[in-house]
C-alpha cells in the first residue's frame, strides 16, 4: 500500500490553533499532550519583524487512520479553514511540493 503523509503549506496559516483543538477532540487528548502543535517562528531584521506560523504534527500523530479508513479526512485537514494542510500519498504530495514556496512534509512510520 502507498505510503501516506500530511502535506503542511503554511505559506497562509493564520496561527488560529483550530487544527491543535481539532486534533486533541479527535483523540480526547488531555491537557498536555498534543497531535499537532503550533510553532511560531519570528524572524527579526533592522527594520522589519515577520512572524510565521508552522503546525507540525507530534509523534502521537497516527494520521487519523480510524478516519482516513472510513473515506474521511484527517481531523486536523477537515477544520483548518485556510486549507494549509493536504493529506495523500507521499509521492503526490511531494510533486505538490515543488510549485509551493512554504511546505512541509510529515511522513510518520
Ligand atoms: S494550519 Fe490551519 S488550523 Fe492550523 S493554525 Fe494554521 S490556519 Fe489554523
Ligand atoms: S492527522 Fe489526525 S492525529 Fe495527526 S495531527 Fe492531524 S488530527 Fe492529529
Amino acid at each position: 500500500m502507498a505510503r501516506k503523509g500530511l502535506l503542511i503549506d503554511y505559506e497562509y496559516c493564520t496561527g488560529c490553533q483550530t487544527c491543535e483543538v481539532a486534533c486533541k477532540q479527535e483523540n480526547n487528548y488531555p491537557a498536555q499532550r498534543w497531535g499537532i502543535k503550533l510553532n511560531e517562528i519570528i524572524l527579526q531584521s533592522i527594520n522589519k519583524v515577520e512572524i510565521h506560523y508552522l503546525p507540525f504534527p507530534t509523534e502521537l500523530c497516527n494520521l487519523c487512520v480510524a478516519r482516513t479508513d472510513r473515506g474521511e479526512q484527517p481531523a486536523c485537514v477537515k477544520h483548518c479553514q485556510a486549507g494549509c494542510m493536504k493529506y495523500g500519498e507521499l509521492t503526490e504530495l511531494v510533486k505538490e511540493m515543488e510549485h509551493k514556496p512554504q511546505t512541509v512534509l510529515f511522513a510518520p512510520k
